[in-house]
């Protein structure tokens, strides 16, 4: 039968109620949508997942290392070639349809000439920048919908456009690794959707593989992967508190970062970025920064030098000692770089203090968002249960908890 080939679809269960669906519920209703909407059955089905870093935060634009996973939560796009060059997209989860011409993305316009819908720039994006890239784009009947929640952090943009990118080269027939297929969709999101993120959402979404966390040198774009070992489970935990301030804070940290490498650089004249800088080269020449700028530095020299080691501990299969870099990535997230906020902190202490977590800390640019937690995976229930417990006796807010595992980045999933 049709969709068997997808991996766990007969297994799922349904739990109910159910806020953001389960496999098997999402690959049911795009099929019927998509037979509702378009008539007969789908080419195949892409599955593009979101993403967590586990650490290296803020050190992405100092040209640091940063340790993703692709989660085990997707978008599901249900995809079938058609001769016009039309793309005709149907969005359950926003309950919303648009078909845009391929000729005319440039114009973010529907075939009506109306403005596209928000949530349909991002594949629009994606076809614009891979025309122009001298890709085959072809029209499409489409359905997508997905289980990544929307704007909680765990990068449900960046899992919409990889989707559509492997759908377009898989109809298309050309060849891009994962990686050029994230830097295509970056540049989707940054230039047609003008959102300015870095490259790591779409990487993880890209490469992702199961069971593995990615280390990648933002400088270089080299990356690999590093096994996690069985019986951890990744806990994702928003605290529900949504970020306030976060741009102009996030524009002051990236001003310290380029301040101290500008007074690090006159004594040290091989650093073009704090990642250059060694937490012994730092010590010497502190002195030289302010206090505040040194405080940021500090952070970000030291979250570099133990990301890379944490990835060592990985490859040794030391779970305890990647959770314990956890926990000081936490603390300097919060004393030094201060972008943690009283829920953050809530919601980490509460992790931290359960039996069964090796360590945790918030995870993405702070202020709010969400928390990432490593947890027995044997425990992975009760600790969901007692964090949200917890969490919500200290901040008085109710958290949503979810229990992931590292999954394969974006990928054809299944053939009619
Ligand atoms: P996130 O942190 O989840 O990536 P963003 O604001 O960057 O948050 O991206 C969220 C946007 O991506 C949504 O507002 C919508 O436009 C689009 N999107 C994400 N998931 C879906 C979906 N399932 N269906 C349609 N659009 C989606
Ligand atoms: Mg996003």
């Amino acid at each position: 039968m049709l969709w068997r080939s997808i991996p766990h679809y007969e297994s799922v269960t349904i739990r109910a109620p159910c806020p953001f669906g389960q496999l098997k519920m999402i690959l049911d209703s795009i099929l019927s949508h998509f037979r509702e909407s378009f008539g007969g059955e789908p080419d195949f089905v892409v599955r593009s997942p979101g993403r967590v870093n586990l650490l290296g935060e803020h050190v992405d634009y100092n040209d640091g290392w940063v340790l993703p996973v692709a989660i085990d939560r997707a978008v599901y796009l249900a995809v079938r070639q058609c001769d016009s060059p039309l793309v005709s997209l149907n969005a359950p989860d926003m309950n919303d349809g648009a078909t845009f011409r391929l000729t005319e993305t440039a114009q973010k316009k529907n075939v009506n000439g109306h403005p596209l819908p928000d949530w349909a720039r991002y594949p629009a994006g994606v076809a614009h920048v891979l025309r122009e890239a001298g890709l085959a784009v072809t029209g499409m009947d489409a359905v997508f919908a997905s289980d990544v929640p929307v704007g909680a952090g765990l990068s449900s943009s960046a899992a919409v456009e990889l989707a559509f990118a492997v759908a377009w080269r898989e109809l298309g027939g050309w060849q891009k690794s994962g990686m050029e297929l994230a830097q295509l969709c970056q540049r989707a999101e940054n230039q047609y959707v003008g959102v300015n993120c870095g490259i790591m959402d779409q990487f993880a979404c890209a490469n992702g593989q199961a069971d593995r966390a990615l280390i990648l040198d933002c400088r270089t774009l080299d990356w690999q992967s590093v096994p996690l070992p069985p019986g951890v489970a990744i806990v994702i935990a928003d605290t529900t508190k949504r970020r306030e301030l976060g741009k102009s804070e996030y524009n002051n940290r990236r001003a310290a970062c380029e301040e101290a490498v500008r007074a690090l650089a006159a004594v040290l004249p091989n650093v073009r970025a704090l990642r250059d800088v060694s937490e012994a080269d730092f010590e010497r020449h502190a002195d030289l920064l302010d206090p505040v700028t040194a405080k940021r530095a500090r952070h970000v020299v030291e979250e570099c030098e133990r990301t890379v080691k944490a990835a060592e501990s990985l490859r040794r299969g030391d779970v305890a000692a990647f959770g314990v870099a956890m926990n000081e990535s936490h603390r300097t997230l919060r004393d030094l770089y201060e972008v943690s906020c009283a829920e953050l902190d809530a919601m980490v202490s509460a992790a931290q203090s359960l039996d069964g977590c090796y360590g945790a800390r918030l995870t993405g640019a702070g202020f709010g968002g969400c928390a990432v937690a490593l947890a027995d995976s044997a425990v992975a229930d009760s600790f969901k249960r007692d964090l949200a417990k917890r969490y919500e006796a200290a901040a008085g807010l109710k958290p949503e908890i979810y229990v992931c595992k590292a999954s394969e980045g974006a990928e054809v999933a299944g053939r009619g």
